[in-house]
């Protein structure tokens, strides 16, 4: 290989090896959980929560108004027993009695609430675990694509890297300096390949005679227009 066919190869490695390194730090950046799945599953956990909370209601209600019951058919048997004569105590029952069925009816609308809220949360809950399990599963589908490429971006990297470096060891340190020099002043481009007689990335048309002494390939031969060491590939 000659010099200007190695220095071109070393360029195509460099370049490739950056925007490798750009799409791994990109993968690795997109590992891990989203805020699509975490919304999801915040979403899910609130709607358990509420509907956790209406079904405690439910039961706490229910149990108050089973004990109100009792006590309500309690006092409703002293009345009809007909043990009670005295008129004044009767009616202090009487009253209370009547207490006691008010705070039963209030109980009962409570419940009803209480039931209304546990289907509609129940309903919530169903569509959120819905999304959530869906949203986990396209998750976990682009989490294994997603390490799949990393994987295999590292090993193009070790590669590529291999190359890089045996590529160099073999390169004249002076070659290698104006490569280097070059690439910086010139946008990361050192090289530049000849086509169609022109010099591929400024795009100036070259004399035929820096064609011909490129295509010999020995020594460098320089773009007359953007200074970039010249390729011809046969
Ligand atoms: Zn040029």
């Amino acid at each position: 290989m000659d010099l200007p066919r190695m220095l071109y190869t070393l360029q195509k490695i460099e370049l490739d090896l950056m925007a490798k390194a750009r799409r791994l730090q990109e993968v690795q950046s997109s590992l891990g959980e989203t805020e699509e799945l975490r919304a999801a599953r915040t979403a899910l956990e609130q709607s358990e929560a509420k509907l956790r909370h209406w079904q405690t209601q439910q039961r706490d209600l229910e149990l108050k108004i089973r004990s109100l019951e009792q006590r309500i058919s309690t006092s409703e048997r002293e009345l009809m027993s007909g043990r009670i004569r005295n008129p004044k105590e009767l009616k202090g029952m009487e009253d209370n009695l009547q207490a006691l069925r008010h705070q039963q009816q209030r109980l009962e609308d409570e419940l009803l609430e209480a039931m209304v809220s546990v289907d509609e949360w129940k309903a919530r809950r169903d569509e959120a675990q819905a999304t959530y399990q869906d949203t986990e599963a396209r998750w976990r589908q682009d989490q294994a694509e997603l390490s799949a490429e990393r994987d295999q971006l590292q090993q193009e990297i070790a590669h590529l890297s291999a190359e890089r470096e045996q590529l160099r060891g073999r390169l004249p340190a002076d070659a290698l300096a104006e490569y280097e020099r070059l690439r910086q002043r010139r946008g990361g481009y050192a090289v530049s390949e000849i086509q169609g007689g022109a010099c591929q990335i400024c795009g100036v048309t070259l004399p035929l005679s820096l064609v011909q002494a490129a295509r010999q390939g020995d020594g460098l031969v320089y773009c007359s227009s953007c200074g970039r060491i010249l390729y011809v590939q046969d």
